[in-house]
């Protein structure tokens, strides 16, 4: 019973979202498909499929939905890819982005904090998420063990684009980043020859904390 009006509340949720955002099909379905409530805090969860962020412990949040949406929209996700995320919080973004690249696909999440990274993995596993890696590290210099990667998600607000996740990214690669402090704008960022970067709009996150990112 609890979990059709989850699906119910859910499915309210994504159809106003993709009216609203002109989502693409896949970014759709696998919002449809992830259950954020099993992401938040239980004393939210009824909160859950509401278009916010929510606390989700460390001083961090798990993003509203709609912010999930439009990254994955822009980062043009495909079947069998490999994507690096920076700030696994909740592992809630990174199990959409699985759902989209399917099991030929892997993501890699980075988080700074071992006990949300611990949560992150408990949740991922309830969710029934077997490719989804987290690791505990300063996500500011990329995964090298990993790289490259066809894909980069930065959910946290950088000062500038860290160079180590421009080495990382393969060629023709596409990476969603936002930077700024107090005020920050959301990039996209391809990687060609160059690098090429276009504003996508102002965006609010918490803090890039590390090398390539903010002292505090
Ligand atoms: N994608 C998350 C949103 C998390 S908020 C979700 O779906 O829930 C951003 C996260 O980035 C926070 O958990 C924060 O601890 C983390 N973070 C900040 N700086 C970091 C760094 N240098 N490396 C890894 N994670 C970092």
């Amino acid at each position: 019973m609890e979990n059709e009006r989850m699906k119910e509340l859910r499915k309210r949720l994504v159809d106003s979202l993709s009216k609203y955002y002109n989502l693409n099909e896949k970014v759709v379905q696998a919002m449809n498909k992830v259950p954020r409530h099993l992401f938040v805090p239980e004393a939210l969860q009824k909160s859950a499929y509401e278009d916010t962020p929510l606390p989700i412990g460390e001083g961090q949040t798990i993003s509203a939905p709609h912010m999930v949406a439009i990254m994955c929209n822009l980062l043009d996700l495909k079947e069998g890819h490999k994507v690096l995320e920076i700030g696994a919080g909740s592992g809630y973004h990174a199990a959409v982005i699985a759902e989209i690249i399917g099991n030929k696909g892997e993501v890699i999440a980075v988080e700074r904090y071992e006990s949300l990274a611990e949560r992150a993995r408990r949740n991922l596993e309830k969710a029934g998420y077997t490719n989804v890696k987290v690791v505990v590290g300063d996500g500011s210099l990329g995964y090298k063990e990993y790289a490259p990667y066809d894909r980069i998600n930065v959910t946290c607000s950088a000062p500038g684009i860290p160079p180590p996740l421009i080495e990382q990214l393969k060629k023709g690669g596409k990476m969603i980043i936002p930077i700024g402090r107090h005020y920050q704008e959301l990039y996209l960022v391809v990687k060609k020859n160059g690098v090429e970067k276009s504003p996508k709009g102002g965006v609010m996150f918490v803090p890039l904390v590390g090398k390539y990112g903010f002292d505090q």
